[in-house]
This record gives C-alpha cells, sequence and structure tokens, in this order.
C-alpha cells in the first residue's frame, strides 16, 4: 500500500480541525490547532517513532512530518489518538507524558474509546460524554 499522500493528509486534518472546532464550541473552549510538524527525534533515529503529540501549552495537535503512516487508516488512528490527548488535558489539567509514562489510565482509556465511537461522524455526543466524566472527575 501506498504511503499516505499530502494531499489524503490535509483532507484529513481538515476534517479534524471542522471535528475539534464543534466538540471545543459545545464545550465552550478553543479547539487545538493540528498541524504537521518535524520530530527531531524521528530524524537521528527511527525508532522509537513519534507519530504525534498534543502540546498544552500551545493548544496545537502536531502529526509527525517523516512518520511514515502505511495508510489513511493509520493516520486517522493518530488524530483519535492525540484528540483523546486533547480532551484528557481538559479534563484534568494535567500534562500526563503518556508518551513516557504509557496510556493505561482509566480516563484516557475511556475518552480514548469514546473519540472511536464518535469520530468523525458525533462531536456533540463526544463532547456530552467528556462533560459528563468531567463532572465524575471533579465530585
Ligand atoms: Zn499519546
Amino acid at each position: 500500500m501506498p504511503p499516505v499522500s499530502n494531499k489524503a493528509k490535509q483532507r484529513l486534518m481538515a476534517e479534524a480541525r471542522k471535528y475539534v472546532k464543534l466538540v471545543a464550541r459545545y464545550l465552550k473552549t478553543a479547539a487545538p490547532k493540528i498541524k504537521i510538524a518535524a520530530f527531531p527525534q524521528n530524524a537521528i533515529a527511527s525508532w522509537p517513532w513519534i507519530k504525534g503529540a498534543y502540546d498544552s501549552t500551545t493548544n496545537t495537535i502536531y502529526i509527525a512530518k517523516m512518520y511514515p503512516f502505511r495508510d489513511v487508516r493509520e493516520f486517522k488512528a493518530i488524530i483519535k489518538h492525540e484528540i483523546a490527548e486533547w480532551l484528557s488535558y481538559l479534563v484534568t489539567g494535567k500534562i500526563m507524558h503518556r508518551v513516557v509514562y504509557g496510556h493505561s489510565d482509566s480516563l484516557f482509556r475511556r475518552i480514548y474509546s469514546a473519540v472511536h465511537r464518535y469520530y468523525p461522524k458525533s462531536p456533540e455526543k463526544l463532547a456530552q460524554y467528556v462533560e459528563k466524566i468531567s463532572m465524575q472527575e471533579h465530585d
């Protein structure tokens, strides 16, 4: 299978931007920017590859420029993953460094599966879910 073309990446990122805007509007917060970025780590070593990252200080989702995404499905998966990182940060307000410590915290797992359920069709349902678990977290 050919790697994901730039055109396909742009299309998928446009879809993601539209989606996070709707989720953010519902949650009355700012939508993250979504950008392609070069990760210096990927230039010096091919493992572990960094596919993407969410930076809470700039509210930006970065997708790795040099990562050889196998197909559209893999590219979409990293977008969904980083949307889950964004929403987890919104709920906790904490930077979790999951890239180092792993993704097994239950809050991330729950949000991650909700993103899989509701992306890209139901931004409102995802926002409602995040609102609900946010209230549980802050009880
Ligand atoms: Zn992650």
